[in-house]
């Protein structure tokens, strides 16, 4: 690991030197020396554009050195319910052989559960080379500090150079527990994985707000761990004959210790989440009011979909933040998707530039939305969508005729 070090009797003019760091980390203590504060974002700028020596990058000593040769594997960890898999730990399954296939690395799968088995086997189809079970009644139900320690177990035992979870809400949990006790880095939320000389996982993601794109990478320590959200990653197809060995473990059983007791678990009614759907219409700030939803919602249903929104618009309250397309809000990958009003921010696009067919509705023929839109509707929505919920109505009737 690395930490910042300023070197004060470098600096001759310590007040310019401030004046250096975008986010204002530095600044002089008591004594004037250049001291960093909290809001450091480690962005090396103080390093690059200040007197030479003044700010460097060290090694911390606790840096353990670890042999790259040590380390191979792409490991997924699967997570599953009830014995299925969750579909984003087949999207992974396809990165990581798409990866193994540069590096020339096997690809390994975690899964754990009360049915992991059913699960594992399902896997076997999906490209796998080996799939590492653990199987037991504790583990029926997600809790953070035994999957942790499997989690932890896995990796002591396997040792793989890279390891991918799935951006869920469970996976959020768990993959910063497992970095943090195995003294790794993690980047959350990749957009995009490619391997690097020497086995370098490049992770790729939105920062600073979604205006770049961040090549992060972890030279320093093994395994190089990310998560990457469901619909970000193309699944790879089911093959006819399974592959791969499924070989079960054990952790202790103070391993699988936990302060959490499960009371009693109430299962949600059955609902579409938007990036299950095949059909999108998704409302911008060009709707003014929440009772203009209706149609919105109205011409979804028509073409047999769901409505979404932009943030500005679940912010309202005009749809419950699920249904929120976008950096902060959900990756949806729908084979057709229609925006009305929506200006077509990056953050906003990040959600669903990946989209079969994006048609956009907007009154200014030069908002960004028209950039990665298929076919450009240039035009108020108040007129637009009325017309062609119109149209939609009269084929339907005409079908049923
Ligand atoms: C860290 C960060 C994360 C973010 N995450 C997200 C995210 O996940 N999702 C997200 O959406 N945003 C996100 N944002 C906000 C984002 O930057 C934009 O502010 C937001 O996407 C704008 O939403 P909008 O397009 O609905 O509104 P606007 O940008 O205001 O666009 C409204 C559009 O409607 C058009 N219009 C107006 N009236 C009509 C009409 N009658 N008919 C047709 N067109 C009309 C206008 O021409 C305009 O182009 C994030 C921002 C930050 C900093
Ligand atoms: S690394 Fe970046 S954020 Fe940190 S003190 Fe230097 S310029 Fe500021």
């Amino acid at each position: 690991m690395e930490r910042l070090v300023i070197h004060s009797e470098k600096i001759a003019d310590r007040r310019a030197f401030l004046s250096i760091c975008p986010f204002g980390a530095l600044e002089l203590d008591e004594k004037g020396e250049v001291v960093i504060n909290a809001a450091c974002r480690m962005c090396r700028i103080c390093v690059k554009n200040g007197p030479p020596g003044a700010a460097v990058m060290e090694n911390a000593a606790d840096a353990k050195a670890f042999n790259a040769a040590d380390w191979n594997g792409i490991a997924v960890y699967a997570e599953q319910e009830a014995g299925k898999p969750h579909p984003v730990s087949l999207e992974l399954l396809g990165k990581a052989s798409e990866l193994a296939a540069v590096s020339g690395e096997r690809v390994i799968v975690l899964i754990c559960g009360e049915n992991a088995g059913d699960a594992a086997e399902s896997l076997r189809y999906y490209g796998a080379d080996e799939i590492y079970v653990y199987e037991r009644a504790e583990l029926k139900y997600f809790r953070a500090e035994p999957y942790a320690a499997v989690f932890e177990h896995f990796i002591k035992g396997t040792k793989p150079s890279s390891v991918l979870v799935g951006a869920t809400p469970y996976g959020r949990q768990l993959a910063p527990r497992v970095a943090a006790r195995i003294n790794t880095g993690l980047t959350a939320d990749c957009t995009a994985l490619e391997m690097g000389e020497k086995g370098d996982l490049v992770q790729i993601r939105p920062a600073f707000g979604g205006n770049i794109m961040a090549e992060i990478t972890t030279p320093r320590a093994r395994p190089q761990m990310a998560t990457v959200r469901y619909k970000v990653m193309n699944a790879p197809k089911r093959r006819e004959t399974p592959v791969g060995v499924i070989k079960q473990r054990r952790v202790s059983d103070n391993a699988l210790v936990s302060g959490v007791e499960i009371i009693e678990v109430k299962p949600k009614p059955a609902e579409m989440y938007i990036e299950d759907v095949d059909v999108i219409v998704a409302a911008g700030r060009g709707v003014k009011k929440q009772a203009d939803m209706n149609m919105i919602k109205e011409l979804a249903a028509l073409l047999g979909g769901q409505a979404a929104c932009s943030r500005p618009l679940a912010e309202a309250g005009f749809l419950s933040a699920n249904r929120q397309i976008g950096l902060s809000g959900r990756t949806v990958r729908p084979k057709f998707i229609l925006t009305c009003g929506i200006s077509g921010s990056v953050q906003f696009t990040a959600g669903m530039s990946k989209a079969d067919v994006i048609a956009a509705i907007n009154t200014d023929s030069k908002a960004p939305i028209f950039r990665v839109a298929h076919y450009a509707i240039i035009g108020d929505l108040y007129q637009i969508v009325p017309e062609m919920i119109h149209k939609l109505r009269e084929r339907k009737k005409a079908v049923t005729r």
